[in-house]
């Protein structure tokens, strides 16, 4: 019998590249060598505090300070409020709530802040 569910298995390369990502669309980031029984590469950059590798389909915005990755989700933010950012500071490196630097009351109300944002091309949104 065949399972009529079945998943499509990209390479992380491919996936990246996908214009339509449906929800049977998943990707191996690793290759699996059954000869050796290791991975191919063993290892992968993480970022964000949940430790994730970099996914795609997640947007994240990047801390100025130390240059890591975040989920907006993982921060209690909607990927709305990260996108009104003019910067980004992480927990980490921001200073304790009280001890904030005098922050610039602009009123220029540019919607797109200078913020990095990170989100693969074929995820964008229509307004
Ligand atoms: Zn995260
Ligand atoms: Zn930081």
């Amino acid at each position: 019998m065949r399972n009529p569910h079945k998943c499509i298995v990209h390479t992380f390369k491919n996936y990246t590249k996908l214009e339509d990502v449906g929800p049977e669309d998943y990707f191996c980031r690793f290759e699996y060598k059954a000869a050796t029984g290791a991975f191919t590469p063993d290892r992968v950059a993480v970022y964000c505090k949940c430790e994730m590798p970099y996914n795609p389909d997640d947007l994240m915005v990047q801390c100025e300070a130390c240059k890591d990755w975040y989920h907006p989700a993982c921060l209690n933010m909607t990927i709305e409020q990260t996108k009104q950012l003019d910067s980004f500071t992480c927990h980490e490196c921001s200073p304790l709530d009280g001890k904030r630097p005098p922050s610039r009351t602009s009123t220029s109300g540019v919607p797109n802040g200078k913020v990095n944002l990170k989100q693969a091309q074929h995820k964008r949104q229509k307004k």
